[in-house]
């Protein structure tokens, strides 16, 4: 099952990608994909841009209300700038802009490739990315930073990230480039969205594959996991999965949790099952919310930036994150459920609580909390390396957190 999630890691190097992808498979599924705004059915999906609202069983949704699992499909990195081409020391640059907070040293001395969506007149649009590297930052050689292991790299976010990408000065456009590579017709190019991303594939390494490396674990491990709970759901319990985009930047965007998006689709379902504004007010205060995204792992190399007794270990189950300021929206109350979905999914629950003296991170939980009313807690696999290029969890707990969300969508 790991090799199914690895799939899906390397075949989604951006959020359009994952949807794409989990499109694909919801639609094979059986699953009905509805237009953005248009009337829905109990069982389907709408996609828009980087997000995906899927479901099954709303037939009744004034009465039973609804079980959410939210996650979200971005991560850090390096996105192009629309006049990225510079040329300098005979070589062209790539001008990029920094996407929420990635570890930017991990992204030196990486085979970087090029993945997005483009555009054309018509509003169409085309997903791509190359099979190879084609840029690289080159990280300075240690003659020419003496100091730079005590002193510790200090990189300008403009000067010091371009790649480096080509020495052939007759590439002037990023529209050559795209329609050169993807063999697209240049003048029907009428915009495009595109990032950088780390080639390596996903990989399980440790003496017995304990362990699992890959870009984007942080959060495409929890939207693995809350997808496949959902298609696997065979049962007749009212069932929702909502990956949004845009978390790592703060949500407020039209397809980010702090958006209409989840709410204006419950009430679309609300209205399907034949429900009035009074209807759908009493669905949602009859649902429940499973906020799913990756916790810190202790790190055996800085066991100081934990709360000792509140630092998961990897390969011991699943994190419930709990802050009272808020951070995360776990209260005692909105926790019961996932003790009985560990339960009966014979998954243990371990704690994540932040050391005192350090800020804690914040996710989509208390955002859908805020919007919807709708009760949530935060949960999460824990891994290490957060928001570095390469970041890495156990390889049992992707299917513990599997196992726990189909347990909690089949009550
Ligand atoms: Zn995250």
């Amino acid at each position: 099952m790991i090799s199914d999630l690895c799939k899906q890691l390397d075949s989604s190097p951006t959020a359009n990608h994952l949807v794409e992808h989990w499109s694909r498979i919801l639609t094979d599924r059986g699953f009905n994909e509805f237009a953005h705004g248009a009337p829905v059915g109990a069982r389907g999906f709408v996609r828009v841009g980087g997000a995906l609202i899927a479901w099954t069983n709303t037939d009744d949704f004034e009465r039973r209300g609804i079980r959410i699992v939210g996650a979200h499909t971005d991560s850090p990195g390096l996105h192009i700038k629309h006049n990225p081409f510079t040329e300098i020391y005979n070589m062209q640059q790539i001008g990029v802009e920094i996407y929420g907070g990635p570890l930017l040293n991990s992204w030196l001395d990486r085979d970087l490739g090029i993945a997005g969506v483009v555009y054309d007149r018509a509003g169409r649009s085309t997903l791509v990315r190359t099979e190879r590297a084609v840029a690289r930052i080159p990280q300075l050689a240690i003659h020419l930073d003496r100091d730079v292991n005590e002193r510790g790299l200090q990189l300008d976010k403009q000067q010091h990230i371009h790649p480096i990408w080509t020495t052939d000065k007759s590439m002037k456009s990023f529209d050559s480039f795209l329609a050169s590579e993807f063999s697209i017709d240049k003048n029907n190019v009428a915009a495009w969205s595109c990032q950088l991303f780390d080639i390596q594939k996903a990989e399980l390494f440790g003496y017995r594959n304990e362990f699992l490396a890959s870009a984007r674990l942080d959060n495409q491990v929890s939207c693995w996991a809350a997808m496949n709970a959902l298609v696997d759901n065979e049962g007749t319990e009212p069932s929702l999965v909502a990956l949004f985009d845009h978390e790592e930047v703060g949500s407020e965007s039209t397809t980010g949790a702090a958006g209409p998006l989840l709410e204006t689709i419950l009430e679309r379902i609300a209205l399907a099952s034949g429900s009035d504004r009074a209807g759908f007010l009493a669905g949602l205060a009859n649902s429940h919310c499973i906020s799913a995204d990756n916790a810190h792992a202790i790190h055996p190399n800085y066991p100081d930036r934990h709360d000792q007794s509140h630092a998961p270990f990897i390969n011991n189950g699943i994190a419930i994150k709990t802050n009272s300021n808020q951070r995360y929206a776990t209260s005692a109350k909105s926790s019961i459920p996932v003790y009985a979905a560990a339960d009966s999914a014979k998954v243990n629950i371990q704690h994540f609580s932040s050391k005192n003296t350090m800020p804690c991170g914040s996710t989509i939980g208390p955002i859908t909390a805020t919007r919807l009313g709708i009760e949530t807690v935060d949960i999460g696999l824990p891994q290490l390396a957060m928001h570095s290029i390469r970041e890495m969890c156990g390889s049992e707990d992707p299917i513990s957190l599997y196992g726990l969300l189909k347990q909690y969508f089949a009550r």
